[in-house]
């Protein structure tokens, strides 16, 4: 810093020294202690507007619905119906944010989402890609928790609390957002005639989405829960927010089937049965069989858009093991790489381990449990050896398989 003359003056307001607390010499120039607030309030302002910029969308940087399922090809392998509807509907959702405000201009509606697909087929996984292309706040919440006000678990606000530390509390950034709420299914009444007494679990609780779904301005506790009482509550306006809802729904085949079955008399059916794929009965699910599993009507009404997974055959299964971008296969090489070890799997190795995944019922998400069991003992002892070479084969997988806790889970199923 430059030596400080009595007569300096402050290069930004002109003041001299003696009319401000501090001044601070500069090469070229003083600055004093007002202007150094000022700016400092003008750089906060202009970053945190650029970081809800960041954490928003604007007509140039919303990608098209082709480029939408080109990302999500990336990371997930197949459920093609889905990657579509959410590619679109996503789109126009954005697009319906971004439309400027016009009283006379139509009026987009929200149109939020529901997957239907058995436990582990990427639902969760699609919701989370399409917020890391977006960049915009992303929240998992899990339905089984949420009961109505009162009751012991957590508010339905808590939703938002979640969306909000996502959002690192920047209220506009969450109300971009998007919030995926699992298990909607476990939220269903139950049978389907509406209950005289009151359901605690799930009734209650569908009413209570109800608001947040359509959008209105909730107050929200920044904390969540209710161990807080006296925490001051941040409104939340939930109308361009996100959200997508994923339930296994088990059991909702035999009741599309019967749909299916049954012919109005008089009327043909139109899917003629011939043609239904009954492997898959997830596909013709509608929103009528919502219903008869036990949503309420006005919720079914505000997720009109509608998707199913497909199971995961062994081909799918395979190729997740090894394909996506960030798949479990190339993770584990990134690891062996950054210990300077070159680590090379056989090929029948994949077959071996989805053989694995299959024979334990595990799913897509036993993959990993699988991988890394088998990869234990080599990744406790390699770092702190000399070895920089690692082959995989058939017989060293069916070695440490074999010989663990995972192969108990045989006998249990
Ligand atoms: P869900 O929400 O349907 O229960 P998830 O999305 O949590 O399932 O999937 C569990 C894990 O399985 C994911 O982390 C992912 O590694 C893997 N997975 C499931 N389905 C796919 C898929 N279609 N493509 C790639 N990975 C998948």
């Amino acid at each position: 810093m430059a030596k400080r003359n009595s007569s300096d003056h402050c290069s930004f307001c002109g003041r001299s020294e003696n009319d401000v607390n501090l001044l601070i010499a500069g090469l070229s120039g003083h600055i004093c202690d007002s202007c150094i607030e000022q700016a400092y309030q003008i750089t906060k302002d202009s970053l945190s507007k650029g970081a809800s910029k960041a954490g928003g969308i604007d007509r140039e940087s919303l990608p098209n619905p082709k480029q939408i399922k080109d990302f999500l090809d990336l990371y997930i392998i197949g459920q093609d119906a889905a990657k579509r509807y959410l590619s679109v509907s996503v789109y126009n959702h954005y697009k319906r944010i971004i439309q400027p405000a016009d009283a006379n201009d139509v009026e987009i509606e929200k149109s939020n989402i529901i997957m239907v697909g058995s436990t582990g087929t990427g639902k969760t996984l699609l919701a989370r890609t399409i917020a890391k292309l977006l960049h915009v706040p992303f929240a998992i919440v899990d339905a089984t928790v949420l009961t109505e006000a009162g009751y012991v678990g957590e508010d339905i606000e808590s939703i938002l609390t979640r969306l909000l530390q996502a959002a690192d509390y920047d209220v506009a950034a969450a109300e971009r957002g998007i919030v995926f709420i699992d298990e909607i299914d476990k939220i269903a009444r139950k049978g389907d005639n509406p209950s005289i007494t009151r359901d605690v679990s799930g009734e209650g609780v569908q009413q209570g989405l109800l608001k947040l779904l359509e959008g209105s301005i909730v107050n929200v506790p920044p904390q969540g829960g209710r161990k807080h009482p006296d925490q001051k509550m941040i409104a939340v306006d939930t109308k361009n927010i996100l959200f997508v809802c994923g339930g296994a729904f088990d059991g909702i085949e035999k009741k599309i089937a019967q749909r299916l079955n049954t012919r109005v008399v008089g009327y043909a059916s139109k899917i003629e049965n011939a043609q239904v794929d009954r492997s898959n009965l997830l596909q013709y699910v509608t929103p009528q069989d919502l219903k008869s599993f036990g949503l309420i009507p006005e919720i079914i009404g505000r997720l009109p858009i509608l998707t199913y997974l497909s199971p995961l055959d062994r081909d799918t299964l395979r190729k997740i093991l090894t394909e996506p971008k960030n798949s479990i296969i190339k993770q584990y090489v990134k690891l062996f790489e950054m210990d300077g070890v070159v680590l090379k799997f056989d090929e029948e190795v994949f077959d071996y381990i989805v053989d694995k995944a299959i024979e334990f019922k595990l799913g897509a998400r036993g993959l990993r449990s699988i991988v890394e069991t088998m990869m234990m003992d080599a990744m406790f002892d390699i770092p702190s050896s000399k070895q920089k070479h690692l082959h995989v084969t058939k017989e060293f997988a069916e070695h440490n398989i074999e010989t663990s806790h995972l192969s108990k889970l045989k006998l249990a199923n």
